[in-house]
């Protein structure tokens, strides 16, 4: 076997979402830091959709830029259209979502890591993690190399002995067109990983030429387009329409006659698939109640003709596929560019991790992304920033960095996948967040730029820019509940036309701004004062900030309460076998996760309220001993 000279501070096996935000976080805090991955062409690569955000999930993307992560400057850089999704409900669960150029997307996150002094970046398959006592010490490639690393981030997605499955065809692959990670896999396993099986699907894409458009719905996107990143001031370049197709009775007999042909159906296909995201013949199985189905036609990119089917996840064989399409309207001569396929692989089950993402069994190997069982780009950006940042902050012997629930998305992502674990694919949703309104898509900055800023990763600039719109909001606030609107003729009359009642004597203006009615642009109007410039993102803050005051004061007791059993920590030595009058149940769920607070242990399914106060009695005693 060939040893290189070089020596590396942190190796990342995966160039797919959570390497490149894993190898960037390492290499920005100073780690010298190695991105190895089976294919340099296909850095960043979105398997599936080509769209970043939406319900949830753009709330992670918003925290990875607080934090310093590159998922949202990318996607503002090369997305096609850009839409604030959730307009109609309340700012908790608003969300931005931006369909990408499929391709500038992978180009440039690639331009950005080749730009980062720190960051070497190779091409080979690794195929062994050395591991030298229970330590992870470096890896061993396909090609005969080894590389040293003092810490290793694996990050290889859907590839651990992938097997695509196309009706009934099936064969090995890590993604279409690509080799698996068969020898990785047995590699872990060998070091004593638990590992399971899931699988997930993607739709076709079609030629954009073979599609009538004038029969689709279109849907163009927002003016002005609203940006991810907190750093991007606008939006210039051209958007492109998406547009609406629908299932119908055809297409859903040519399903429904079919069935047995999905792998999906039939079974073949091992481990769970993701369940808010269900092939198309899952959903026409599951729901025969239901007429139609929406299936939105995406552009892939600008250069290109191709389109992504989004709803039409599916297993089922080309042939099969072609027949379903052709059934809707606009489609009827369409031709298919790449058949939707079905692929199982397997994961790591994550409650072998630590919440810093290091596995409990190796030291300095960490796991991120969707071989911890989680499904999407987003999901994946978190970690695997998280990952790195961990990594480092491990080689530098510092304590590890650990966002909870009350904090962060990202803190309840990791949290949910480390303490209860999953058996199918985890995507995000807010209604796993328990503290969703302060847990907002606008104020990821306000939340975690410090920690960002602290850690190196977030500029000067950026951070000072943050703590100046927040004073803005803080002054602005404070004075909206001082100023007050005169009873006068023009006054009332501009509240009726807005719907709301007029008042009857002067009233702060913050007061009227807490009417459902009223939006911050509607002061300028009742207000004498206003001559300020307040740029849109602090008007928003102050809207959000006094709209939901009450409800906000209300969560941020209850995280008071929540941050009091998160701060009593559980040694990590802690031995529960010597607990009496624990159940066993509990003792063993209690030995295998190994929470580090009994915040954490609370929430392991299978332990209750009576195991806590155990628990708390006991350690409150050790504490005097
Ligand atoms: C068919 C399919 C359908 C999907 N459907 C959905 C969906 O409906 N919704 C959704 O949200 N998400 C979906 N996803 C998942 C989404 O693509 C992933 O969650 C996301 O890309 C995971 O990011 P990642 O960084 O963990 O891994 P990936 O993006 O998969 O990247 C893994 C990287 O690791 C590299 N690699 C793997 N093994 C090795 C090795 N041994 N040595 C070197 N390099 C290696 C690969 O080349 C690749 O670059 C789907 C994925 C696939 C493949």
């Amino acid at each position: 076997m060939r040893k290189l000279e070089k020596e590396y501070d942190i190796i990342v096996i995966g160039g797919g979402h959570a390497g490149c935000e894993a190898s960037l976080a390492s290499a920005r805090m100073g780690a010298r830091a190695l991105l190895i991955t089976s294919n340099l062409d296909n850095i960043a690569h979105m398997s599936c959709n080509p769209a970043i955000g939406g319900l949830g999930k753009s709330h992670l993307v918003r925290e990875i830029d607080a934090l310093g992560g590159e998922m949202a400057k990318n996607i503002d850089k090369t997305g096609i259209q850009f839409r604030m999704l959730n307009t109609k409900k309340g700012p908790a669960v608003q969300a931005p979502r931006v369909q990408a150029d499929r391709r500038d997307y992978r180009i440039s996150m690639r331009r950005v890591l080749e730009k980062e002094k720190n960051l070497d970046i190779k091409q080979d398959l690794v195929k062994e993690i050395i591991v030298k006592g229970k330590k992870a010490t470096g890896i061993k490639t396909q090609t005969g190399i080894e590389y040293k690393g003092k810490a290793i981030i694996l990050a290889t997605g859907t590839f651990l002995r992938g097997l695509i499955l196309m009706g009934k065809v099936s064969f090995p692959a890590g993604r279409m067109g690509e080799f698996p990670a068969d020898r990785l896999s047995d590699s872990l396993k060998k070091i004593g990983l638990k590992i399971e099986r899931l699988n997930t699907c993607t739709p076709p894409r079609i030629e954009g030429k073979t599609v009538n458009f004038s029969k689709l719905i279109k849907q163009p996107g927002d003016t002005p387009p609203p940006p991810l990143s907190f750093s991007t001031k606008e939006i210039k370049t051209k958007q492109i329409p998406c547009y609406l197709a629908f299932t119908n009775d055809a297409t859903h007999k040519v399903i429904k006659k079919n069935l047995r042909d999905s792998p999906l159906i039939t079974g073949e296909a091992k481990g769970l698939p993701p369940r808010y995201c269900p092939s198309i013949e899952e959903k026409i199985a599951r729901f025969p109640e239901k007429k139609r189905h929406q299936i939105f036609i995406e552009p892939e990119g600008r250069d290109t003709t191709e389109y992504y089917v989004n709803g039409f996840f599916t297993g089922f064989s080309e042939e099969i596929q072609l027949e379903a399409l052709r059934t809707m309207k606009g489609l009827e001569k369409v031709k298919i560019a790449k058949p939707g396929y079905a692929i199982e692989y397997d994961f790591v089950s994550p409650t072998q991790l630590k919440p810093s993402l290091e596995t409990k069994r190796i030291e300095n190997l960490f796991l991120a992304g969707q071989i911890n069982g989680t499904s999407g780009y987003e999901e994946a950006a978190s970690q695997g920033l998280m990952a790195g940042i961990n990594a480092v902050l491990k080689i530098q012997e510092e304590e590890p960095f650990i966002l909870d629930r009350s904090e962060a998305y990202i803190g309840v992502l990791i949290d949910d996948l480390v303490t209860k674990g999953t058996k199918e694919p985890y995507r995000m949703f807010t209604s796993r967040a328990e503290y969703r309104l302060i847990l907002r898509c606008d104020n990821a900055d306000q939340r975690l730029i410090r920690y960002g800023h602290r850690f190196g990763l977030i500029s000067d600039e950026d951070y000072e820019r943050c703590q100046r719109k927040y004073t803005q909001i803080e002054e602005e606030i404070k004075r909206l509940k001082k100023s007050r609107a005169r009873t006068t003729k023009r006054v009332n009359n501009l509240l009726k036309k807005l719907g709301t009642d007029p008042i009857k004597e002067d009233t702060p203006l913050a007061q009227i701004l807490k009417r459902p009615e009223v939006r911050y642009r509607d002061l300028v109007k009742i207000d004498d004062e206003d001559e300020r410039k307040i740029s849109s993102e602090v008007a928003q803050g102050v809207e959000i900030a006094l709209k939901y005051e009450g409800y906000i004061k209300r969560e941020l007791d209850q995280v008071e309460r929540f941050k009091r059993l998160e701060k009593k920590k559980i040694p990590s030595d802690f031995d529960y076998s010597r607990l009496e009058g624990l159940r066993i149940e509990s003792k063993e769920k209690l030995s295998s996760i190994r929470p580090i607070s009994i915040g954490q242990a609370s929430r392991i399914s299978g332990v209750n309220p009576s195991d806590i106060s155990l628990l708390l009695i006991y350690l409150k005693r050790r504490e005097f001993e």
